[in-house]
């Protein structure tokens, strides 16, 4: 008698659950696997919404994957289904609607949901929006068609990508963030003036070390008071205040959780055959040596296909330098590897070029070895060197002189060789 197929569960279907999905149907055809979604959608692309916001991209192009997809793939997927409890012991998932299921091997890719804007008015305040979901997005874009004037709160990735897209579509934006800079804590001064030139280059206000005090209804639109000197009558409100990430249904269950799950560099929790991966991960990372989690799409997917295989049996380490790669306003920015963000200890030494709105941030610590290495790394502008930086951090390169490295990535890379012709 042949035993029967393998249950896998998966808990959320953005990059990580839906590339775990894919890689555990290639790698075996036999397993029965269920994916869980609160949301009515099929995976669609988070980085794309920015796009789609700014009116450059058709809804249709944001979606990866559609239903055909998963019936070919044998894929069950359920949206607008809560996971509402797991019993670990069990090994069972109770679903709303749908009660309770059982697993073999489940992985919780869960993400994370955006904090909202708690200050005096903002408790039903009509147009206020976050931005992580393609609901937020499509109602944004409806907002926007009957809007002149814009505030947006958040010095982070999200606070930048609602800027330029209402900049874009010809609103008055102002920008605001509680810091003095951009990224205040993963960029110096010198960073923060390349971004606050782009911005102001893309017609966009800004007002650093100001916060949003309170907000009152005023003929359709918010009245917007600062918590320094700003006021405004905006028709929208953008807010980027950071993620919180989904693990309320897993506390009290025995899971280790801090800021996420934690795993260690297997992608494995610590309750047997339950893994977790992407945003939602607090991953042992062998390349900087500690715990840490990533919210990038390019993270998300290599530990979905990383951990399906992990899932199947595998025992390989999760080992790649994190990236982040964005558009600035009419120009770019790289993040790579660990910054002072989540290394306060990294050293840092800077090449800044204002009137070309070009910026590079080294980051450097030194190993048990008493060596220096290249952790980590910020371009704005051009992006010469990137693949230079990446290969330093990911060899673990010692590095003699901590600017000869601004030297090394000047140089042209090499492209690669061609392939010989055939015989
Ligand atoms: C606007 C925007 C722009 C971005 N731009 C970039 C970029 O330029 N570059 C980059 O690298 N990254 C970017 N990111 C980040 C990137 O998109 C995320 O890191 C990535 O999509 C996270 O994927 P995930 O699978 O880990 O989680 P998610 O995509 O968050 O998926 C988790 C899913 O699980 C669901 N869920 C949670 N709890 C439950 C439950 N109990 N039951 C059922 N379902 C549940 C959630 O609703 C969600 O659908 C951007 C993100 C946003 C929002």
């Amino acid at each position: 008698m042949g035993s029967s197929p393998t249950r896998f569960v998966i808990i959320g279907n953005g990059a990580a659950g839906t590339y775990c999905a894919e890689q555990l149907r290639k790698d075996d055809a036999g397993c029965e696997i269920l994916m869980v979604t609160d949301e009515p959608y099929t995976l669609y692309n988070r980085v794309s919404l920015p796009r789609y916001l700014r009116g450059v991209l058709l809804e249709q192009r944001v979606y990866v994957r559609d239903h055909a997809w998963h019936e070919k793939e044998r894929i069950d997927l359920r949206r607008e289904t809560k996971v509402t409890a797991v019993d670990f012991a069990g090994k069972t998932v109770t679903l709303d609607p749908g009660g309770e299921v059982p697993y073999d091997r489940l992985l919780i890719a869960t993400g994370g949901r955006p904090n909202p804007l708690r200050v005096p008015g903002s408790d039903g305040a009509k147009h206020v929006y976050n931005f992580q979901y393609f609901d937020d997005a499509k109602a944004m874009v409806a907002r926007i068609q009957e809007s002149k004037v814009a505030v947006v709160l958040g010095g982070s990735f999200i606070g930048y990508e609602l800027t330029e897209a209402f900049a874009h579509r010809g609103l008055e934006t102002h920008w605001l963030m509680r810091g003095p800079w951009f990224l205040r804590k993963a960029l110096d001064a010198d960073g923060g003036q390349v971004v606050r030139l782009l911005a102001e280059d893309a017609h966009v206000h800004m007002h650093v070390e100001e916060g949003i005090a309170k907000l009152e209804p005023k003929n359709g639109t918010s009245r917007v008071t600062g918590t320094a000197d700003f006021t405004a009558d905006a028709d929208l409100v953008g807010v980027g205040l950071g993620l919180t990430m989904n693990i309320d249904v897993f506390r009290g269950a025995g899971i280790e959780t801090n800021v996420g799950v934690v795993t260690n560099e297997l992608l494995e929790t610590n309750i047997p055959d339950v893994w977790a991966a992407g945003d939602v991960a607090e991953f042992y990372d062998v390349a900087s040596q500690r715990h840490h989690r990533m919210g990038t799409w390019d993270n998300s997917l290599n530990h979905g296909r990383h951990v399906a295989k992990n899932m199947l049996g595998a025992k390989q380490p999760y080992v790649e330098v994190p990236t982040y790669a964005s558009s600035m306003f009419n120009s770019n920015i790289s993040v790579m590897g660990v910054t002072t963000e989540e290394e306060p200890e990294a050293e840092a030494i800077v090449e800044v070029d204002l009137e070309g709105r070009n910026y590079k941030r080294l980051f450097f610590l030194k190993g048990e070895d008493g060596a220096d290495r290249l952790v980590g790394a910020i371009l704005i502008g051009k992006m010469k060197g990137r693949k230079r930086v990446l290969e330093l951090i990911s060899s673990r390169t010692p590095v003699e002189q901590r600017h000869a490295v601004f030297e090394m990535l000047a140089v042209p890379e090499v492209p690669a060789k061609a392939a010989p012709p055939a015989e």
